[in-house]
């Protein structure tokens, strides 16, 4: 246990390369008579680990060599021409997160209920996750092998939990001895090679936050524009996360970290150009105020981390009401239907969906569920489960049921609980729609 607790977040690969999921027909892949569960193990030599290898190695290049492994076992050497730019028409299997060799006092696994989907409880810190998603690595564990091939390959943002620039603290919170959560040189060395970095500070309440967090922002500050924006975001508590050391995150926290931060944003503003350090949405809607104006989030750095995205939805909103504006009168009134979501999102999306109703004709009703899977102080509406949604079953009206997109499972219609889609819908006895905005837009306008 002790030697997994400590091993580096990058580790050597159990099998070789890259295995290919699907092969479009027609495409140079076919061509080449290569096959779903085939394995690319080197091109030009070089030793192939997932397919940003194949991406990396291969761009900009017209003369190849393959070396295959087909799923009958044989080895295949492929040396190829290709016309400049063309594609393979390849798939290959997903990345297997690199695993994390931290103990976060706030790690969000150990706010899973014990029966939670396994994929919940894994502890991904992975670089290449972070380029391609945004996922946030901590950097302390991550080997050289990993730190050059961020550099070689632009892998360009990465997205780095810094949580506090005080070493004792930042060591404190992820549950790791100084020397490991110093990160000091190697931050430098990816500024200096120009990998854009992005941070994050998940706020703990009488740890990170008052004079520690003032530090971290002028610290990180410092770096910009290499150190591109900070994403304040709150901690979340479960039921099930009764860490002694951690104190929750209040309405009355939320207004004075709000008060304190809006000062500093103002001075980042005049002297950056940019508000740089932002709070999470969570922080403002928790506080019971709003969110701020578009223009104080520029280009949304971190909205993937949910910063802005309550702002770009209201927008999106006004900007659904303008063009339902020009359809004929009347429509789209014949829309009936209860909109159920989280706790938080529920008093910004009411007021919207009820001047909706009161200028269009339609019915429609939001409702807000307590989550009581997770329980504590989790309110967003992403991390509802299907026994949440039900037990909200007496207060559907109308004839069919929204549901957030965001509580389904990226690749199968089924909840954090296991309940399918399907399942809910006849449990309900009415259609269920999982929706994001533009979803319910398209829906809306169909209509009619
Ligand atoms: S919060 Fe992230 S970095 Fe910390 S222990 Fe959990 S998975 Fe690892």
């Amino acid at each position: 246990m002790y030697e997994f607790a400590v091993a580096p977040a990058v580790q050597n690969i159990r099998r070789r390369g890259v295995e290919i999921g699907e092969v479009s027909p027609d495409s140079l892949g076919s061509e080449l008579e290569l096959e779903s569960g085939d394995r690319i193990i080197k091109v030009n030599g070089r030793v192939v680990r997932d397919y940003l290898d194949f991406r990396f190695q291969t761009a900009g290049e017209t003369e190849l060599m393959l070396e295959v492994r087909k799923k009958s076992g044989e080895d295949w050497e492929l040396q190829i021409e290709r016309g400049e730019g063309e594609d393979f028409g390849l798939s290959f299997e997903q990345i297997v997160p690199r695993q994390c060799a931290n103990e976060c006092i706030f790690c969000f696994c150990k706010g899973n209920p014990a029966d939670a989907r396994p994929s919940l409880f894994i502890k991904d810190e992975d670089v290449r996750l972070s380029f391609l998603y945004g996922n946030y690595t901590t950097l302390t564990s991550i080997s050289e092998d990993e730190m050059q091939r961020i550099v070689e390959q632009r892998l360009s943002p990465q997205y780095v939990s810094i949580h506090a620039t005080d070493l004792a603290v930042r060591a404190y919170l992820l549950g790791v001895d100084e020397h490991r959560a110093d990160i000091s040189s190697k931050l430098v060395r990816l500024l200096d090679a120009g990998i854009e970095i992005h941070a994050q500070v998940v706020l703990c309440p009488g740890i990170n936050d008052g004079e520690v967090l003032r530090k971290t922002i002028d610290d990180l500050a410092a770096e910009y524009p290499r150190i591109t924006s900070v994403a304040i975001v709150p901690l979340g508590l479960t039921r099930y996360n009764t860490d002694a050391r951690l104190t929750a995150v209040t309405p009355d926290f939320c207004r004075q970290t709000i008060a304190e931060i809006t000062a500093i944003q103002g001075d980042l503003r005049k002297r950056l150009g940019t508000t740089f350090a932002f709070l999470g949405d969570e922080i403002y809607l928790r506080a019971g105020g709003s969110v701020p104006a578009r223009a104080h989030y520029g280009e949304y750095p971190q909205i993937e981390d949910g910063i802005g995205m309550v702002r770009t939805f209201s927008n999106e909103f006004a900007a659904l009401m303008r063009r339902l504006g020009r359809r004929p009168p009347g429509q789209p009134a014949s829309v009936n239907g209860t909109i159920l979501t989280g706790l938080l999102f529920a008093p910004v999306l009411r007021p919207l969906i009820e001047k909706m109703n009161s200028r269009f004709g339609t019915r429609l009703y939001v409702e807000g569920v307590e989550n009581n899977y997770f329980g504590g102080d989790v309110s967003v509406a992403g991390l509802l489960t299907g026994g949440d949604l039900l037990a909200s079953q007496s207060r559907i009206r109308g004839d069919f049921v929204v549901i957030p997109k965001s509580t389904l499972k990226s690749d199968e219609e089924i909840m954090l609980d296991g309940m399918k889609l399907l399942e809910l819908s006849e449990r309900f006895g009415l259609p269920v729609y999982p929706m994001d905005l533009k979803s319910f837009s398209q829906f809306l306008f169909r209509q009619n």
